[in-house]
């Protein structure tokens, strides 16, 4: 558990920012965190409106996204084309070689579907690790995570220490929207959408690991949908 310095400095964030918009928010954490802090995009519609807003504000923050070598084309092709809308550069981080070799020459390229520790084992490899590299030296790091995508989201923070990844703030500024207010800010702004999305797809993992969702479905119930039960995460957002 991190120490009451820090708890003390959330608790007052979270205070502080109670009723901000993420423009107000993210207008704060780029310039107190100027040139040490990363948004992490997953190119989800919530990660293009996180980019949007802070382009609109600053130079001085870091994009990557994790290519996990198991995502779908339709993704590689979107990335091209933020590229192209956004003119920020885009890092890219791949898992190690290794690591993938040797998981993939004992267990095979599906271990993932045989129990719920191969799939963390594959999540880890391929996407905590690189992770833990694209935040290395940042102070704070954005997600587009949000309440409603998930039981397990529900108790986000807006201002959240993630000593899991290393020791940074983690910083939530769309915890409260709802998909519905994603896509209109999305539609209002005409930013460049996944086309996944538009096949019923509101969360978008690795190929094999995700499928579209019927009406009703939780937001997060595509992915990983033979796991029947509990906390259906990657590992990139451990709580600590
Ligand atoms: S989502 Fe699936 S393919 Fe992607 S890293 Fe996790 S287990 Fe591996």
């Amino acid at each position: 558990m991190y120490g009451d310095h820090k708890q003390t400095t959330k608790s007052k964030l979270n205070y502080q920012f109670q009723d901000a918009g993420p423009q107000e928010f993210l207008s704060w954490a780029l310039k107190n965190y100027e040139n040490s802090i990363v948004l992490a995009n997953s190119l989800s519609a919530e990660d293009t409106t996180i980019l949007h807003i802070c382009s609109k504000i600053s130079k001085n923050f870091r994009v990557f996204i994790l290519d996990t070598g198991r995502l779908h084309e339709e993704s590689l092709q979107f990335l091209e084309e933020c590229r192209s809308y956004y003119k920020i550069p885009i890092q890219i981080y791949f898992p190690q070689a290794e690591d993938v070799e040797a998981m993939v020459q004992k267990k095979g390229l599906f271990s993932f579907y045989e129990s719920i520790s191969n799939r963390k084992e594959c999540c880890h490899i391929r996407k905590v690790k690189p992770l833990q590299r694209a935040l290395k030296g940042a102070n704070a790091w954005i997600t587009g995570l949000r309440r409603e995508q998930s039981d397990g989201r529900k108790e986000i923070e807006r201002v959240e220490w993630d000593e899991a990844n290393g020791g940074l703030w983690k910083l939530n500024p769309l915890l409260s929207w709802s998909w519905e207010r994603v896509l209109e800010f999305v539609s209002e702004n005409k930013l460049p959408f996944h086309p996944l999305h538009k096949k019923s797809y509101p969360s978008i993992g690795c190929q094999p690991c995700t499928r579209a969702v019927k009406d009703k479905e939780e937001l997060r119930s595509g992915r990983w949908w033979w796991e029947s039960s509990g906390n259906k995460e990657c590992g990139l957002h451990e709580k600590t």
